[in-house]
């Protein structure tokens, strides 16, 4: 058992087992780790250093235009690196010399007919065959949107199976064997995978060299809850984007049913951001799925912010900003509406108001009120919830439509009554 710095967080190792929110975002059980292996939680597509380089051009040439690094990588990590290349072509400006150097790195690496960039030589690894056929794929179908090279790469995948690992001479033509025999081809190199799987439209590849198997756990409403986390290191590769953005946009991380995944070097392991915003969230998360299996995403999304303003301290008021500012009642997306509910009612038990926007006045009250209530608000929710049964399926989403204070919500036994109906009319 190894202690972490934060208190209320206890972190130990967790035996053996195999294999980072937004990622948040989804219900994982239902994803298959092949195919969707990215979490929705913010933890998805991390921001590395994005602009930490350009900061310093930005000083240098204050008068100058600079090219529009918003765009270069939005285009590059909608896969359509042709429109990254206009963006950075289109002049107009004067390059300092972190821009100079980010143009030519990029244009080296798909302006040519080839990649003139050090992509396989800069990670060398027993894999470099194997990932100069993805690069490959990725690079032709990052320049030609038009265009579909999947074929095309799982039949280079097929053939080179085939010819480089003796077992794979018994592979078929199909995903499931050619995602098989190339986990069993990287795990002989004594590397990890994700196996053969999209991220938005391509074929990815994510191969890493250790990976720490971890268990934290916390106890919030005298409740015990628990994470298995995958603390992954020494990455080979993270994927067509990082390989688009060069490396400044990765996965930064997924989960499966059992685990979460994280991708280390994205994360601080001892702040705020990773304990309470990816980790205790990510938890309360688990720990629902179990205790209700078909909740749904807005309530799951309403109790793990719950979760996270009943424990973050130096984050909080930026959590509530957050929340504040991306509420939305009528959503379709269940983080919106359950920043909306989270607001509306805590602002209920604060301030005996409806939702309240202005974040001025919850920067006066004390943190540990907002704690404390947010705590209780889980727990009496949390009741409610085992008071209509274990299968429920909408709690909060339902009323946030018809309610305006919480004081509504919680309480009554009617109250309740039109709760189940509710949720069985929608
Ligand atoms: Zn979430």
């Amino acid at each position: 058992m190894e202690s972490i710095n934060k208190p209320i967080l206890k972190k130990s190792g967790c035996g053996i087992y195999k294999r980072v929110i937004d990622i948040t975002f989804f219900k994982y059980k239902s994803v298959s780790m092949k195919k969707s292996y990215k979490s929705g939680c913010a933890v998805l597509l991390l921001l590395t250093s994005l602009f930490s380089k350009t900061g310093m051009a930005q000083a240098e040439s204050q008068a100058a235009a600079k090219p529009d690094y918003t765009k270069v990588y939005r285009y590059c990590l909608d896969g359509d690196v042709m429109s990254a290349l206009r963006v950075l072509g289109e002049g107009g400006y004067k390059l300092s010399r972190q821009d100079s150097i980010f143009k030519t790195r990029f244009e080296s690496r798909f302006k040519g007919a080839t990649d003139h960039s050090d992509y396989i030589g800069s990670r060398r690894s027993p894999i470099d065959g194997l990932l100069g056929i993805f690069q490959s794929y990725w690079r032709k179908s990052l320049l030609d949107n038009s265009g579909n090279y999947d074929t095309a790469l799982l039949n280079n995948l097929f053939g080179f199976l085939q010819t480089t690992y003796s077992p794979g001479k018994q592979l078929f033509f199909n995903n499931d064997s050619l995602d098989r025999y190339l986990g069993r081809y990287i795990s002989s190199l004594g590397l990890h995978t994700t196996g053969l799987g999209k991220t938005g439209r391509l074929y990815d590849l994510l191969v890493w060299g250790s990976e720490k198997d971890t268990t934290y756990s916390f106890t919030l409403n005298r409740e015990k809850i628990s994470s298995r986390v995958m603390l992954m290191d020494k990455f080979v590769t993270l994927g067509w984007e990082e390989y688009a953005t060069l490396d400044k946009y990765y996965p930064g991380g997924w989960a499966t049913d059992t685990a979460l995944y994280c991708v280390k070097k994205g994360y601080d392991l001892s702040s705020e951001a990773f304990l309470i915003s990816y980790l205790a969230h990510e938890s309360r998360h688990f720990a629902d799925y179990k205790l209700f299996a078909k909740l749904s995403s807005a309530d799951l999304e309403y109790r793990a912010k719950l979760t996270e303003l009943s424990m973050a301290k130096e984050t909080l008021f930026k959590l509530l900003s957050s929340f504040i500012n991306n509420a939305n009642a009528k959503s379709n997306n269940g983080h919106s509406i359950a920043n909306f509910c989270v607001i509306r009612d805590l602002s209920g038990r604060l301030f005996k108001t409806g939702f309240e926007a202005d974040i001025s006045k919850w920067k006066k009250l004390r943190i540990k009120k907002v704690n404390r209530v947010a705590s209780k608000l889980l727990r009496s929710t949390t009741k409610q919830l085992l008071r209509i049964g274990r299968t429920v399926e909408k709690y909060i989403s339902v009323l946030c439509g018809f309610y305006d204070s919480p004081f509504v919500i919680l309480k009554t036994k009617t109250t309740q009554k039109n709760v189940r109906n509710s949720a069985h009319q929608i």
